[in-house]
């Protein structure tokens, strides 16, 4: 693929070649200085069709398909190899799309290499069963791939998004057609570029770069399309897992999140507060397991607010490629827009706003679309900014009385993703974390993750699980066979 300037258009890739299409272009800005990156070509239905189809041959190919595991394994950890190799490019390619900070995106960038380690080695070493058989036969249980897989990610998190649906969906046998978010497209290509260079064969990664509601839209709905895995927000995930009900086709859906971090009295306040202040405003909160919602014990609330305050007001707000950057732009300046009209809602509903709610003033941050770590106070949880997904760095603190008063208020809300405890009291963690309706709970401790634990949320934070070794059987489909071991055996 050809280096970018920003008048490049990018292309994209299927089957192997790399693919432009002149006049059906987008552009795709930096966030942190409101320049243009590059124009990235825009696939239609045509261009995802030939995916699909080109995706749908080379998963039937029996070079693929029969494929041993170790061999490919091996293949997967030449693709992890090309990441770690090329680390540094992956990350730059975040952060001229998304405006994390540098350290994340590196991290973030090493964390996709890792995961294509991982899934090799459950590739190796995942086995089928024999189950107990009720006859003279050997019934047993084998796992196949679907045949074609579409993943669509969102653009928070791109590199790590990627390669949790890319690694186990090869590892399982599948081919896939990647769809990534036109605002940050250009870490799924660079994947496509690496693994091609790994020897992976032509039209088993296609990647195609377009808008949702054309590209993302004419891949969901292609016949060939067997199985969708997609992260991004509910509407949309529900809009698909509607789309796939017709075609009876099984989606993962890893959708948005409101997570309730609990802070009670009897907690380590300092480390306490510490987690919550990163569990919020890293990433300048654009991450689905941020812990958005922040119950505090009443008894120590005043000590709470104020500790937040003076956090959230040292908070280094800067450029993601300035070494002492804490936090950077929104994602888009529309994504901004949409923040701040959430701040504006909590003011509207009566919300005290103890630090930020305003964009920074230095002269280098203006053209940027940056606004300062956000804390507000005052609202009650059925406040639009406590109810709904904001998905920036807007803290929302509401006080509780009692254990019983603290699940009624975490679990009254549509979502179910994560949510943090911290108290010294360990019976009542383990109380507290039963009753939480969230598929992740973190003890005192948040946002600490495993590629080995499932990831996924309750009620409308999602469907499924990756990571782990569900996130393996994620793209399989099990196949029963009973053998009989005497022919003129009939039940
Ligand atoms: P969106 O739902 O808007 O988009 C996600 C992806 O879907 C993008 O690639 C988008 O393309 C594509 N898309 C949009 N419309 C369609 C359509 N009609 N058919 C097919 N594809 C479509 O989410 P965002 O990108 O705004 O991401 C933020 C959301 O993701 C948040 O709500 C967040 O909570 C959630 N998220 C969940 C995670 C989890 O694991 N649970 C992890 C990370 C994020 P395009 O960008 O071109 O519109």
């Amino acid at each position: 693929m050809s280096q970018t300037t920003a008048q490049t258009l990018k292309p994209m890739l299927i089957q192997g070649e790399w693919v432009s299409t002149p006049g059906q272009e987008f552009d795709v800005v930096n966030p942190a200085t409101g320049t243009v990156n590059y124009r990235m070509s825009a696939a239609d239905a045509q261009q995802v069709d030939l995916a699909v189809t080109t995706a749908h041959h080379a998963a039937h190919q029996l070079a693929w398909r029969n494929m041993l595991p170790h061999l490919r394994a091996r293949l997967l950890m030449a693709i992890a190899d090309g990441i770690e190799a090329r680390k540094e490019d992956l990350a730059r390619c975040q952060m001229l799309e998304n405006g994390k900070v540098w350290s994340e995106c590196l991290a973030q960038a090493g964390s996709a290499a890792a995961t294509f380690r991982y899934y090799a080695a459950v590739c190796e070493t995942m086995v089928s069963e024999v189950t107990p058989s009720r006859g003279a036969y050997l019934s047993m249980t084998r796992y196949e791939p679907y045949g074609v897989v579409a993943a669509i990610t969102p653009w928070n998190s791109p590199l790590t998004m990627e390669a949790q649906k890319v690694a186990p969906a090869l590892a399982a046998g599948n081919a896939v057609v990647l769809k990534p978010s036109e605002v940050t497209p250009s870490g799924a290509l660079l994947l496509g570029e690496i693994a091609l260079a790994s020897g992976l064969p032509a039209g088993i990664l296609n990647v195609v770069t377009g808008l949702g509601g054309v590209t993302g839209k004419a891949l969901i709905e292609h016949p060939l399309v067997r199985m969708i895995s997609f992260t991004g927000g509910t509407a949309t995930g529900r809009a698909i897992g509607v789309a796939a009900a017709q075609r009876l086709i099984p989606t993962a859906l890893e959708l948005g999140g409101k997570s309730p971090h609990i802070l009670f009295a009897d907690a380590n306040l300092s480390a306490a507060v510490d987690g919550v202040v990163d569990g919020i405003y890293e990433g300048t909160g654009q991450s689905c397991v941020a812990g958005s919602r922040l119950f505090v014990q009443r008894q120590v609330l005043d000590e709470v607010l104020d500790r937040l305050m003076q956090k959230a007001n040292g908070i280094r707000v800067g450029l993601p490629d300035v070494a002492d950057s804490e936090m950077g732009p929104a994602a888009s300046f529309a994504h901004r827009d949409h923040i701040e009209r959430y701040i504006q809602s909590a003011r509207d509903e009566g919300g005290e706003i103890l630090a930020g709610g305003y964009r920074p003033d230095a002269p280098e941050l203006a053209q940027g679309a940056f606004i300062r770590p956000t804390l507000i106070a005052g609202l009650s949880n059925q406040a639009k900014a406590v109810r709904e997904e904001i998905f920036g760095p807007v803290l929302c603190v509401l006080p509780f009385e009692d254990e019983d008063d603290l699940i009624a208020q975490a679990n009254d809300t549509t979502y179910g993703l994560a949510s943090g405890v911290w108290t010294a009291d360990y019976q009542k963690a383990w109380r507290v974390a039963d009753k939480l309706q969230t598929g992740l709970v973190w003890i005192n401790t948040y946002k600490q993750l495993s590629i080995s634990t499932p990831f996924g949320g309750y009620k409308d934070s999602g469907l499924g699980r990756e990571k782990g070794l569900s996130g393996m059987r994620l793209y399989q489909q099990s196949k029963g066979i009973y053998w009989s071991m005497n022919p003129n055996n009939m039940p």
